[in-house]
């Protein structure tokens, strides 16, 4: 049995839907559809996910929320009008935002997934309905139903074994499964929604719970690519590439599939392969644990807006607990730490720009007059260009030729990272530099 996921821009309209109900039924091992909300037709139309917490926020402050409500139903109309369904799945829509909408028992938080979750929750009754009109036999599952339980736990959302155990009976059906990606429950009945993207970590989730063959992840691109190509022209495709690979290479900027994804699939050696919607039939990477290409480096990635706060204070590697009570102001202002790599006497914290936000000051004077450093500097628009490739690992000299290559560009690194695993190289280099900067180590370790 094979688990596909089809994500926003392949639900974008009623032509992108036909596409969907094209490759769903023409392989009889498409057993189970995941499906995010729709997306958007052009760089000028906005995603359902985002017209609803537009809805949601103007909600919550008694604004006007209509405009973004009628978009929504119009998005979903459209498509039920291009497969000539009546009029009752667009009414059954309408009431359930309304519903929602409407809700009074819910926190801020409670009421905003709710909202979120409404996209892939109403996207995946329609595509069910599509399906059947051109002669399939499909049929929305929610995730209640299949027990889809969720606990949050440190602000991240876990899916406990017993969620599992539950879904691998309740995934079974003659009919094709269309389950909604994105949300499960929480153990009180609440919507929890995953990260954004998430719709690709429900889709791993289905996969490894009932055994899959494959899970197959159906975007807008042949292949996923050694470097975006925003930045490279027609960059070199990535046939294959393991799970640790591509785990680091979607938390360092490579948006097409969501690092979170990544772990149940390999925990159930389940492998991915990212196909186009609009061209099914070629290309496509496939994502497992088996390193089949020789290059040294698989890709390189590119995140950028961080912020560094270095501090140096004479005899640091002497005080006991220094790091302890660092890390510990980070954890009680609820920022998440990314790099922190040190010397004798200096330490640098590199952590996101939108996590720390409006607590920066704050921080700055925790730091400042509880651990009593010599001095401070804070290093904003700071990008992180990720080098990665399992084949790294024990080679001489890729340092070397990272920073020869950056360096002919006269361009500045402000801090290095290796992770432990040396599958992975980390340079921090200006925002204004990172184009230049990946564009060199394109044409050093890949072209
Ligand atoms: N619709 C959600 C988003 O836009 C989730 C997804 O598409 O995977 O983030």
């Amino acid at each position: 049995m094979k688990v596909c996921k089809f994500g926003g821009s392949s639900l974008a309209d009623a032509n992108q839907v036909r596409k969907v109900c094209g490759i769903v039924g023409k392989d009889r091992e498409r057993k189970i559809v995941v499906v995010s909300a729709p997306g958007k037709i052009n760089d000028d139309d906005i995603k359902i996910t985002d017209l609803l917490i537009d809805c949601a926020e103007k909600k919550k402050k008694g604004a006007d929320f209509s405009e973004a409500l009628n978009k929504i139903i119009r998005k979903y109309r459209n498509i039920a009008e291009g497969f000539g369904l009546g009029n009752e799945i667009i009414e059954a829509i309408a009431a359930d935002l309304n519903k929602r909408l409407d809700a009074q028992d819910l926190s801020d938080e409670e009421f905003m997934d709710s909202m979120k979750a409404a996209g892939e929750d109403n996207s995946a009754k329609l595509v069910a309905q599509c399906l059947c009109s051109i002669g399939l036999k499909a049929k929305y599952v929610s995730p209640k139903e299949a027990g889809l339980i969720l606990s949050v736990e440190n602000g991240s959302v876990k899916v406990p074994e017993s969620s599992y155990r539950a879904m691998k009976s309740a995934l079974r059906a003659d009919e094709i499964i269309v389950f909604p990606g994105f949300f499960g429950f929480s153990p009180k009945g609440r919507v929890v929604t995953f990260p954004r993207g998430g719709s690709d970590i429900t889709g791993a989730i289905l996969a490894a719970a009932v055994g899959a063959e494959v899970y197959e992840n159906f975007t807008d691109v042949d292949y996923i690519y050694t470097v975006s190509p925003r930045t490279v022209k027609n960059p070199k495709p990535i046939y294959s590439i393991t799970y640790n690979e591509m785990r680091e290479l979607s938390y360092s900027g490579f948006s097409v599939l969501h690092d979170e994804a990544l772990l149940p699939a390999e925990k159930a050696g389940i492998p991915i392969h990212l196909l186009n919607t609009n061209n099914p039939d070629h290309g496509g990477t496939i994502i497992s644990g088996e390193k089949n290409q020789s290059d040294v480096i698989t890709g390189i990635a590119c995140n950028k807006d961080f912020i560094g706060i270095t501090m140096y204070k004479r005899l640091m590697n002497k005080e006991i607990g220094f790091l302890k009570k660092l890390m510990d102001i980070f954890y009680e202002e609820g920022v998440s730490i990314e790099h922190l790599p040190t010397s004798i006497d200096s330490v640098s914290v590199i952590v996101k720009q939108e996590n720390i936000g409006g607590k920066l000051e704050k921080i700055v004077g925790r730091i400042e007059s509880e651990l009593e450093v010599d001095e401070l500097m804070v290093d904003k628009n700071i990008a992180l260009v990720a080098i990665v490739g399992e084949n790294m690992n024990n080679r001489i000299g890729i340092l070397a030729r990272i920073c020869s290559a950056i360096s002919d560009q006269y361009i500045n690194i402000i801090v290095v990272c290796q992770g432990a695993s040396q599958n992975n190289i980390i340079i921090g280099v200006k925002n204004n530099d990172s184009e230049n900067a990946v564009k060199a180590l394109y044409k050093a370790f890949i072209l």
